[in-house]
């Protein structure tokens, strides 16, 4: 019945109804939560996102956008409203040499390939770039380069954005800067990236990659603070992983370079290297890039790729970090993460953190925290869950944060009070640019 009301529209294009069209639409990498639209449409054009929006809010009808359905918990999902999806809408439009501009339907592994060509990159790439560009830019995008960049939405000079009302606006830090606050980090509640302008910066020739393994949790904090303030690597990321013999916890740090090759002994002194566990290798900047890749082929044979994934990211201070460590790992088996699981562990200053709706700890230093979990089935994914809710607690109770595109029940007040004093300018600025209060509360 919802889905009819779009029919007749003159879109560039297509619309989608029936289950069979929108079933994926209902579904996410999380693959916990499916709430079913009543309609999917691939837009063809900003026209047909401004068309539809008329539509909705002539009827009522609830609207979230989707980029690549990365997130873990429906981020991107509308019960029996319309799911508009941008995938079609991928243009690099135009690449100049300190920016591009680009459709927010691209994935940023599209982008950089595009980009590369010109020998030029992004400042903050994701792990995994099978994500669009206007999903991180809703979320925050952070990665190994976030140390010293912050975070992707920290590195944006303007928007085209098609707010609830139907209107095509560009915004920017001097132009509807309401607008752009709202947007970035937003989560999609007042409208739809529809472009974005990015900066560039001359793409390193290649990576040295050093990966080094400690016994404790104490130990790599106090290594990446060490690195943090030395400033010695470009890419500064860590994670807890299984080994043989319990957790092992790894430092994974990279230099880019073009013309001098960097020494290696430099780049290993005082981390407490060992050459004969520890690993140093040399990469093209786009394998480096993309390195995940042959990891998701992997996932996917094995079906873990398409298996339930409650994944939930924190942000600690950095005077909190150890005890929230040292807490999550006391007792942590392999199962409480699943076969493939893993943790995210690294440090970002706060310095470079900027965007107002990415809501981070207080203090000098933040570490992101997250488990990358992967559920045998839904009763487990469910029990994960609860886990991530107690993590968040604690969390909650050390002064920290949680990054909201994991798998975490979050009710109208968790949002309030996770926005604090940003909540009442976003709601501001919806009232303003979504009167009809389509998009996601
Ligand atoms: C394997 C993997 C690795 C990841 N690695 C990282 C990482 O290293 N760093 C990191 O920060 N994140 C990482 N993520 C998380 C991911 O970046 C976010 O979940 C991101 O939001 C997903 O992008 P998407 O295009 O799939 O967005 P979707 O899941 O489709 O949407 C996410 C949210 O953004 C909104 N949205 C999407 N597009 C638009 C738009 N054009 N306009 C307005 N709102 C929009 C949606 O409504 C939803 O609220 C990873 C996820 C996976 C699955």
């Amino acid at each position: 019945m919802t889905g009819s009301r779009f029919a007749g529209l003159d879109l560039d294009g297509t619309l989608h109804t029936g289950l069979a069209e929108t079933a994926y639409a209902a579904a996410d990498f999380g693959g916990i939560v499916s709430h079913v639209p009543a309609a999917v449409l691939r837009a063809g054009s900003v026209e047909d996102i401004s068309a539809v929006l008329s539509v909705a809010a002539e009827h009522g009808i609830p609207v979230v956008a989707r980029g690549r359905g990365h997130t873990s918990y429906g981020q991107a999902q509308v019960r029996d409203g319309l799911v508009l999806d941008l995938g079609d809408l991928a243009t690099v439009h135009r690449i100049e040499k300190d920016h591009v501009v680009v459709d927010a339907g691209i994935t940023w592994d599209a982008l950089l390939a595009k980009t590369l060509e010109h020998g030029l990159t992004p400042r903050v790439l994701t792990d995994y770039l099978g994500t669009s560009v206007g999903g991180t830019l809703s979320a925050g995008g952070i990665g190994g380069t976030s140390h010293r960049y912050g975070v992707q939405t920290d590195n944006v000079l303007s928007l085209d954005v098609v707010t609830g009302d139907g209107v095509l606006r560009t915004c920017s830090p001097t132009e509807s800067p309401d607008l752009f606050h709202a947007v970035l980090a937003g989560f999609g509640r007042c409208g739809v990236i529809v472009r974005a302008t990015l900066p560039l910066i001359p793409a390193p020739g290649r990576v040295r990659r050093v990966k080094a393994y400690y016994p404790t949790a104490a130990e790599l904090l106090t290594r990446q603070r060490e690195l943090l303030a030395d400033g010695r690597f470009d890419f500064l990321q860590g994670e807890i992983l299984p080994g043989p013999e319990g957790w092992l916890y790894l430092l994974d740090a990279a230099v880019y370079y073009t013309a001098a090759e960097p020494d290696d002994r430099t780049l290993v002194e005082r981390i407490g290297y060992d050459a004969g566990r520890d690993t140093i290798e040399d990469l093209g900047y786009r394998e480096f890039a993309t390195r995940l890749d042959d990891t998701v082929t992997y996932l996917e044979s094995i079906g873990d790729w398409q298996a339930p994934h409650p994944w939930v990211d924190l942000f600690l201070p950095d005077r909190a970090t150890d005890t929230f460590v040292d807490g999550i790992m006391s007792g942590l088996t392999q199962a409480d993460l699943g076969a493939s699981g893993l943790i995210l562990v690294y440090p970002v200053p706060s310095a470079v953190l900027n965007t107002r709706l990415f809501r981070i700890p207080g203090g000098d230093t933040i570490f992101l925290v997250a488990a990358l979990r992967t559920a045998g089935s839904l009763e487990i994914a469910r029990e994960m869950v609860e886990s991530n809710a107690r993590w968040y607690a604690t969390a909650l109770d050390l002064g920290g944060t949680r990054y909201p595109i994991g798998a975490l029940p979050f009710t109208g007040a968790d949002w309030r009070n996770h926005l604090g004093e940003t909540y009442q300018p976003l709601f501001d600025a919806k009232a303003r640019y979504d009167p009809g209060n389509l998009f996601p509360a």
